[in-house]
């Protein structure tokens, strides 16, 4: 039988041992989830697809309403490559990073125009396809087409690191994370798309961040972590750096009959292709910071001195509110009045819906 070995490790790991014990467990606790086959069914690529595209951005229990709403919209994945850009985007709204968005459309399209709808079943080719990257296209050809595939998420890391006693902190200790899982899926062919779901959902439900059920694991007698009493140290990590701080203003501007100004930001950059209120320029120094030109001509005020914290991947942005009511002067290209009965906070991503909903009150 094969036996794995961590690095100074004394000890071994039984693989078949392991992998049948996990399946049995998945078989008895496999969660029920939207996207997910039932047992005996078969999956549906394009569900297992938009799920995990769904899920690179947020947990599974806020990504059910999305996936839900997304399939009542466009059933399937021609429906999705035929969608409204803009309505596209509405029903992503809160999700985040809308550039995932607007590769899930791109990529719906691609798998028309190349494939005639049918996704393709082989990680490589769904490499090529836009916002599939090494995890997606595992993920997708192990789940959705059965096919062996090294598929490792932060649940996967998590129980590597603890089943193996991996103390070397995350992100450095990825590859070695990786290579271990690799003991696991390499060119196991029997049940690849239900071991990476077992793994899941051990990591999941069992092998939780920071307080691991041992006593329910199923794997529990293979846990180096457990036997040295370091499980819920692990996985370490890096001590993160302190973001960067931006600055800027959020406009709330208003005509002579109180529809308010609203715009759909650039395709491309951050937040590209939203729905927005106006803003200045997002900087380091807030002593630098001025209106938008076409704003200038109109008296803005501080509006309840209130400011809205909102934290980005990369810098942390501190939004000061300002208002000006009766602007009269043409606006830019991307700017549009909307009646302020008509404004729906969802329509917008969370930065926005924060300053919004005060604006509203
Ligand atoms: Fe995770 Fe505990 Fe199971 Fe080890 S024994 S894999 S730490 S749940």
């Amino acid at each position: 039988m094969p036996t794995v070995r961590e690095n100074n490790k004394p000890s071994d790991v039984n693989v078949e041992e392991f992998r049948g014990q996990l399946l049995d467990w998945y078989d008895r606790h496999r969660r029920v989830l939207p996207w997910r086959a039932l047992s005996g069914q078969t999956p549906n690529p394009y569900h297992v697809w938009l799920s995990e595209i769904m899920l690179q951005q947020t947990t599974v229990g806020a990504v059910g309403p999305y996936f839900t709403k997304f399939l009542d919209k466009w059933p399937d994945v021609q429906a999705l490559a035929a969608a409204d850009q803009d309505e596209l985007m509405e029903a992503w709204a809160g999700l985040g990073y809308y550039a995932r968005a607007r590769n899930l459309h791109k990529c719906a399209k691609e798998v028309v125009r190349l494939y005639g709808g049918k996704f393709p079943n082989t990680k490589e080719e769904l490499q090529n396809l836009p916002g599939i990257g090494d995890y997606t296209s595992a993920a997708i050809t192990a789940i959705a087409f059965n096919k062996p595939a090294t598929v490792v998420d932060g649940n996967v890391e998590r129980v590597m690191a603890r089943i193996f006693a991996v103390k070397q902190p995350l992100p450095k200790s990825k590859p070695k994370l990786k290579e271990l899982a690799t003991l696991f899926f390499n060119g196991y062919a029997n049940r690849p798309g239900d071991l990476a779901q077992a793994f899941m959902d051990l990591g999941a439900g069992v092998c939780i961040a920071k307080t691991p059920r041992c006593s329910l694991c199923p794997v529990s007698n293979h846990c180096h972590a457990l036997a040295e009493d370091i499980a819920a140290d692990l996985p370490r990590k890096e001590k993160k750096k302190k973001k960067p701080q931006k600055y800027g203003h959020i406009y709330w501007i208003t005509d002579g009959n109180g529809s308010v100004l609203l715009h759909r930001r650039p395709d491309k950059g951050l937040l590209g292709g939203t729905l927005a209120l106006p803003t200045s320029q997002w900087l380091a120094d807030s002593k630098d910071l001025s209106r938008p030109s076409f704003i200038e001509a109109v008296k803005c005020e501080s509006y309840k001195k209130a400011h809205i914290d909102h934290s980005f991947t990369h810098f942390d942005l501190k939004l000061t509110l300002r208002r000006a009511e009766n602007y009269t002067a043409t606006v830019p290209e991307g700017y549009f009045w909307t009646p302020r009965e008509e404004i729906e906070i969802q329509s917008f991503p969370t930065v926005f819906k924060k300053a919004v909903a005060i604006f509203l009150k």
